[in-house]
This record gives C-alpha cells, sequence and structure tokens, in this order.
C-alpha cells in the first residue's frame, strides 16, 4: 500500500422531481469503494480490483431553509458515523442549497436524490492473486470475542458448515463490510478464488478487470 490515501467522490447521479407536500426531501445515497490498482513485477500486468468497503450509506433530510450554512450543519449532524464526512459536506450543502433555489424552495415541495461513489484509490505490486483476495478478507477481520457478543457463538460458517468458534479449524472469521455475513477467513479466501460474490446473499465482493 503506498502514501496516505485520498478519497474522491463521484458525483454520480441525480433526481429532482415535484412533490405534492411542502417537505422538501433529500436523499443522498454513497458507495464507498476502494480501488487497487494491482501490478505483477514480473509480467509487468496491470489489474483494476473493485472492492466495496462499507454498506451503501443512506442519508434521508427534510430541508427547512435552503441556506448552504443551515445544510452544512444538517450533513455533519448526520454523516457524524461516516467517517470520511469531512471532505464531502461543505462541498454537497452548495450544491443542494443551490439546487433547492432554483426549484423554488418555499414554492413547491420536491424530492431530490443524490448517488455518490467516493473511491480510495491505491497501488501495490503482487505476484498474484491470492494476495488482493487476502486484502478483502483482511477488511473484515474479527476475533472470536467479538462473535460471542454478537450472540453468534453457535453460528456455523455457510462455506464449511462447521462451528465458526468450536470447530476443528482456526478461529479467524471475517465479518463482509458490506453484508455482514461471516466466514471461516480460509474458507472464505478459497471461495474468493472461485467466485467474487458473497456464499449466503450473492453481495458483490470485488471486481476485477486487466488492462
Ligand atoms: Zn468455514
Ligand atoms: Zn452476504
Amino acid at each position: 500500500m503506498n502514501g496516505p490515501v485520498v478519497p474522491e467522490l463521484k458525483f454520480r447521479s441525480s433526481k429532482l422531481y415535484p412533490s405534492p407536500s411542502q417537505v422538501n426531501s433529500v436523499l443522498i445515497n454513497i458507495d464507498t469503494i476502494h480501488e487497487v490498482i494491482s501490478v505483477n513485477p514480473t509480467t509487468g500486468n496491470r489489474t483494476r480490483w473493485s472492492i466495496p468497503m462499507l454498506r451503501p450509506f443512506l442519508v434521508d433530510i427534510n430541508l427547512r431553509s435552503c441556506s448552504p450554512h443551515y445544510i452544512r450543519r444538517l450533513l455533519h449532524d448526520r454523516f457524524v458515523s461516516y467517517p470520511p464526512q469531512i471532505c464531502f459536506c461543505n462541498a454537497l450543502a452548495s450544491d443542494i442549497s443551490d439546487l433547492a433555489i432554483k426549484f423554488g424552495f418555499g414554492h413547491n415541495g420536491f424530492t431530490l436524490t443524490m448517488n455518490f461513489t467516493l473511491t480510495y484509490k491505491s497501488t501495490v505490486r503482487v505476484r498474484n492473486d491470492d494476495g488482493l483476495l487476502g486484502m478483502v478478507v483482511r477488511l473484515g477481520m474479527m476475533k472470536a470475542e467479538d462473535l460471542m457478543s454478537l450472540n453468534m457463538k453457535t453460528e456455523p460458517c455457510s462455506i464449511c458448515l462447521e462451528s465458526l468458534v468450536s470447530g476443528s479449524k482456526p478461529t479467524e472469521v471475517t465479518r463482509m463490510t458490506t453484508c455482514s455475513h461471516v466466514f471461516h477467513n480460509h474458507c472464505l479466501l478459497e471461495w474468493l478464488k472461485r467466485k467474487n460474490t458473497c456464499p449466503l446473499c450473492r453481495t458483490v465482493l470485488y471486481a476485477r478487470s486487466s488492462f
């Protein structure tokens, strides 16, 4: 992994339509992706990996004013549990304020949907794909004690069907950052070598393309 990773916020789409009520509703949806370029030092081959890092973060706010200052405070409150919030709340506040004014805030009710992707980029040098898949597994690594507190002590790993904590296998487990399903680390790693979706719910856990 190289250097500090600075996330890049990319606007995907927005939809603005009138609402019959006087409510001004803003829906903000953010997907967080880790984009890793892996370079094979022997062949020079490059692969782009796209790994979802968190569940999509959805915020629904009701605007009572269209002042950027008010919207900024509202966004900071709602994104407080979302680590990279500082870098985009300010920019987002003036965008929302502009759109609200354009749409006649105070005269019409409206619903505004905004979709963003927040991307963390990095480059790694690896000889084969296993290193990268190991990274996907490590993203959600948990200790057995954490499983106890989640009341998952008796749950089986749905890949090998053995208990997550008391079977014959080592008890390192991974809780997927996107869908929250839990598996033995090594079971998940073997699975990811063949498939790129969660064994239980089929959420995409990584995508890769060569270039
Ligand atoms: Zn297992
Ligand atoms: Zn899942």
